[in-house]
């Protein structure tokens, strides 16, 4: 409901944004509904890689309109860095789903993570554009993911490291869902400086 549908001109940011925030608790929440399902293995694994597949997600869909934003005055350098980054991620979801252990898991999601540092250093240092109030939350973002993703196994004797992810993915959407929504404010009234 909070995001300007009708104010953006570009209106596949607001659905990538919009299936990047409820792409992981979906594919959750059947999973964890259906994990204790009696037929084996093969049932189970498919489960925990629909479980997986949101949070791959979350990190591709999620980090397009950021990619957009700030490159908007690089329109070559934009779509080439889109390509790029969609196309890495189909790999990495590929990885990150037939990954045998939480290591190799963890591996597919590194370089992703690397690939928005880049973004946020060209936005402080370089002439990357975006709202000055976005980079802050997106930092935050990537902060909780990062907790998250490096929590499997060191929880499970006070807590559970699972669950502790799932709640580190949730607030790092609500940030990105506040990054976002200041980036696509701050769009509206930006003009890219002229050659
Ligand atoms: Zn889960």
């Amino acid at each position: 409901f909070s995001i300007p549908w009708m104010e953006v001109d570009s209106v596949w940011i607001c659905v990538v944004h919009y299936l990047a925030c409820l792409c992981p608790p979906w594919a959750s929440v059947v999973y964890h509904v259906f994990m204790n399902h009696v037929g084996g293995e093969h049932v189970y694994d498919t489960l925990l890689s629909l479980d997986m597949f949101g949070v791959c997600l979350v990190n591709t869909l999620g980090a397009l309109p950021i990619i957009h934003i700030t490159l908007l005055c690089y329109p070559a350098m934009r779509q080439t860095a889109l390509l790029a980054y969609i196309l890495l991620s189909a790999y990495g979801i590929y990885l990150a789903t037939t990954a045998r252990t939480n290591i190799l898991r963890l591996q597919a999601f590194l370089w992703q993570a690397g690939f928005r540092f880049s973004l946020f250093l060209f936005r402080v240092f370089g002439s990357g554009a975006g709202s000055p109030n976005s980079l802050r939350l997106f930092v935050i973002m990537d902060s909780l993911a990062g907790a998250g993703a490096s929590s499997p196994g060191l929880f499970d004797n006070w807590g559970n490291s699972h669950q502790i992810m799932h709640v580190m993915v949730i607030c790092s959407i609500i940030y990105l869902h506040w990054g976002t929504l200041e980036d696509l404010a701050w769009i509206k009234t930006y003009q890219c400086p002229a050659e």
